[in-house]
């Protein structure tokens, strides 16, 4: 995966955002080779991903019951 600044005139792809497109992202799919956005969605994506990806947490149920001694 490879994100790129965009090259060319482009419009952001999100719907409704009127913004040049900024970023490009290859997708290297058959219909559109890449999907370009500028930095506000690309902020609103990231948002998204961090929500939705979220590291778990570390605390193990387990662990205190060692440290009782
Ligand atoms: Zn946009």
């Amino acid at each position: 995966m490879k994100m790129e600044i965009c090259k060319n005139q482009l419009k952001c792809d999100f719907y409704g955002c009127k913004n040049m497109a900024k970023y490009a992202f290859s997708t290297k799919g058959f219909i559109r080779r890449e999907i370009v956005f500028c930095e506000d969605c690309m902020k609103k994506m990231y948002d998204c991903f961090s929500k939705t990806i979220v590291p778990k947490a570390v605390k193990s149920p387990f662990k205190n019951k060692k440290e009782k001694v």
